[in-house]
């Protein structure tokens, strides 16, 4: 007991002495000469009350600074340098040791379930059931946020509970029903009514199951797992996406394939064009989802009427749809596609007694080494389409071979006042892969000065991860504000909250959260759900 007290103060010890060092008010460089001292005497201590791992990694450390000799340190580079000593502190604090080796990195691709409803101390619950079967869950609390967040993440799952005390689960069951019958997305209705009035008619209006409550979580985990097995098989059987009636994603790749091998052989060019419509998200925001939908089905439409028969059109995701154009060279490539935008953005589209125009940006590639990789030349097209965006959008823009543009920017900000934490989100962040997207990491010790510092007007996405509890302008406070600035639909938020704080969950949820982890999170589970969630959002 007595030497578990020694250690707990040690890494207290630690965590005060890298706050001191890293905490932004502070001076930029440090001195060697404190560096070595720390280090020294950590090594001895950690020797003396049995931390061997502790011990070691001081050791290490110490021989290391030996050998680099330096005179004084920045910042950033001491962070760096003692990145292990920091991320082992965080760990001690808060698993025991048995608990570190559970941890395994997750496969980056996993499915998400978005669950909807009212009741927190449910959700949280549930969610958790969930995640440890390695899932990504989403939770809302706020049925218009949850429709919007549907549409930007695409689960592969839906489950709502009906007992909404305000507005009614079956109402958001029919919203996005409407759209669901088009794309096959299994939902699953929870209900404290489970009589068989209530059964039918939650079938009836589309529910694949019908779990009442209380609920089993065991059974219930297995009834998800059986959702998601289904929906897994129908995205593998299907190349025609349901509501646009154009191919899917999964035949371009295929197709895209073929055309290369092809290649090989007929020496013959062929290219392709990727389409993103313009303020997408201010459609489905001042006109609601559906007519989003409506949109898209007659952009699909007009451009299957519109091209050649030989040129074939793919949705790619959302609002993005890719033309594959055989035989054809860059510059005409990018001829047919200005043609194909005069004549789309002249459309007047009538909706609620208004009318409005729509305009896309696109981004061209010609392909003509058999060599490239399918998502090679996606990537080309990708960052041409993001130069037309940046140029001001209803555009046609030629992939630049030789120069390779600047990529989409997600600017992420960590807002925590704790530098242990900090310091690792910051690493995790700059450890994720991501395909398509630059990331541009800051962070802040507290709301006050994330405001300061003007960075949501940096250009590109914003995804925040904020922690609830700081004592300048908590995390509460900062959602707050950020939810009312205009164009916030667009920044995504991240709420880190004390574990078991249902109200602090609620809270955040109900401001507008996108998602929540609870302190003390596994750092390799965060990365790989950090990573999933920024791949959704492109
Ligand atoms: P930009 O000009 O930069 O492309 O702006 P944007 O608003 O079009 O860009 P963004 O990619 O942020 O928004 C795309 C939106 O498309 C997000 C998502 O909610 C919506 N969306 C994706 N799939 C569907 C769908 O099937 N139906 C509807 N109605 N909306 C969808
Ligand atoms: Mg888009
Ligand atoms: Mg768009």
């Amino acid at each position: 007991m007595a030497i578990e007290k020694y250690q707990k103060l040690l890494f207290e010890k630690i965590k005060v002495q890298m706050s001191r060092w890293f905490d932004l008010n502070n001076s930029e460089v440090i001195k060697n000469e404190d560096v070595y001292s720390f280090l020294h005497s950590l090594k001895g201590t950690a020797g003396t009350i049995q931390l061997g791992g502790l011990f070691h990694l001081a050791s290490r450390l110490f021989d290391q600074l030996e050998l680099k000799g330096k005179e004084q340190w920045k910042k950033c580079e001491l962070r760096e340098f003692l990145f292990e000593l920091i991320s082992l502190s965080y760990q001690y604090e808060h698993f025991k040791e048995t608990d570190l080796k559970k941890v395994e990195p997750s496969e980056s691709d996993l499915p998400l379930v978005q669950m909807i409803g009212d009741d927190v101390s449910m959700l949280i619950l549930m969610k958790e059931a969930m995640e440890e079967k390695g899932w990504m869950v989403m939770t809302s609390t706020d049925p218009e946020k949850a429709v919007s967040l549907y549409y930007d993440l695409q689960p592969d799952c839906l489950v709502i509970d009906t007992d909404f005390t305000k507005e009614n689960g079956f109402q958001l069951l029919e919203t996005i029903q409407q759209h669901n019958h088009k794309q096959f997305v299994p939902k699953v209705i929870l209900s404290t009514e489970n009589n068989r009035q209530t059964r039918i008619r939650a079938y009836e209006m589309g529910a694949d199951d019908f779990i009442g409550k209380p609920v089993d979580m065991e059974e219930f985990v297995v009834r998800i797992k059986r959702q998601l097995q289904r929906k897994q098989t129908f995205d593998e059987s299907v190349l025609i996406d349901e509501l646009t009636k154009v191919y899917n994603r999964r035949l371009l790749y295929d197709l895209l394939d073929r055309y290369l091998k092809e290649m090989e052989r007929t020496n013959s060019v062929f290219s392709l064009a990727l389409l993103d419509l313009d303020y997408f998200k201010d459609i489905n925001d001042s006109y609601g989802h559906l007519t989003g939908d409506k949109v898209l089905v007659a952009f699909a439409d007009f451009l299957k009427r519109n091209l050649r028969g030989s040129d074939i059109v793919f949705r790619y995701g959302g609002e993005e749809f890719v033309i594959l154009l055989p035989r054809t060279n860059s510059e005409e490539t990018i001829d047919v596609i200005n043609r194909i935008l005069e004549q789309f953005k002249a459309i007047e589209f009538n909706e609620q007694g208004r009318s409005f125009k729509v305009s896309f940006s696109a981004g061209v590639y010609m392909v003509s080494n058999p060599v490239e990789g399918s998502q090679d030349i996606l990537k080309m097209a990708d960052h041409a389409l993001y130069e037309a965006k940046a140029k001001g959008r209803s555009r046609v823009q030629g992939a630049n071979v030789a120069e390779h543009s600047a990529n989409n920017i997600l600017n992420v900000s960590v807002i925590d006042d704790d530098a242990i934490i900090r310091t690792l989100l910051v690493r995790v962040l700059q450890n994720i892969d991501t395909e398509k997207v630059e990331l541009n990491v800051q962070s802040f010790e507290n709301g006050e000065k994330f405001f300061e510092s003007g960075r949501l007007t940096e250009k590109g996405k914003h995804f925040l991860i904020l922690d609830g509890v700081m004592p300048v302008m908590d995390g509460i406070e900062v959602l707050d504000k950020v939810k009312s600035i205009p164009r916030s639909s667009t920044i995504h938020v991240l709420m880190l909250t004390g574990r078991k704080s249902e109200y602090d969950i609620a809270r955040a949820l109900k401001l507008g959260a996108d998602d929540y982890v609870t302190k003390p999170f596994s750092i390799t589970e965060l990365q790989a759900r950090i990573q999933r969630l920024i791949k959704r959002m492109f």
